[in-house]
């Protein structure tokens, strides 16, 4: 269902790039001097770039390309219209049509793979990641110091200790994790051992 629908889109850019791409030939046809030769490398660009955006279409990077092309134009009829004072409306009408219909796709591609991705998984995930963040900036601080905060913990545990506590001490230099406040060990997901006042 999802392929039909991008396949018909696929379809729609196509023939927006088409008419697009006719309307700057005929604008090329009537153009001289320097502005034919820029306007004739401002149509290979896009030329080339709506190909290799249709050939990518499939992958998420073709349909930033297209994206890419529809800015380009709409730049490039701007310029169009300050050279030559003239504007086509139907270019760019069609050009904003192509702008607009580019976008919410490029932006809504990442959104709905975030639910689907399971939210305990990818909570547990986020978690781990911030702890391991966290510890890593922990790390210079552990290794210069013995004792850089109040409150110490175990990388593999979820319980923190004060330092004075046998548990504590019994956690390798190597595996220690600390913090200042009880507020910051709770925050990275540590719960209170007996031992902390
Ligand atoms: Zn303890």
């Amino acid at each position: 269902m999802a392929n039909d629908k991008s396949v018909g889109k696929l379809f729609f850019y196509a023939l927006l790039l088409v008419i697009l791409l006719f309307g700057l030939i005929r604008v090329l046809i009537n153009a001289g001097g320097n502005f034919f030769r820029l306007e004739l490398l401002g149509f290979l660009v896009l030329l080339a770039m709506s190909v290799a955006g249709c050939i990518g279409y499939v992958r998420v990077w073709g349909e930033r390309v297209l994206f890419g092309v529809f800015v380009l134009y709409l730049i490039n009829l701007v310029l169009m219209w300050y050279v030559t004072r003239e504007l086509s409306i139907v270019l760019l009408v069609l050009g904003v049509v192509g702008f607009i219909s580019s976008i919410p796709r490029a932006a809504a591609l990442p959104k709905p793979k975030a639910p689907e991705a399971g939210e305990p998984h990818s909570v547990v995930f986020d978690a781990q990641e911030r702890k391991a963040a966290s510890e890593a900036k922990e790390e210079p601080k552990a290794t210069t110091k013995f004792t850089p905060g109040k409150y110490l913990a175990s990388k593999s545990g979820n319980v923190y200790h004060e330092p004075k506590c046998d548990w504590a001490k019994k956690i390798r230099k190597a595996r220690q994790v600390w913090f200042n406040t009880k507020e910051e060990a709770w925050e990275k997901g540590f719960k209170a051992h007996d031992c902390v006042s």
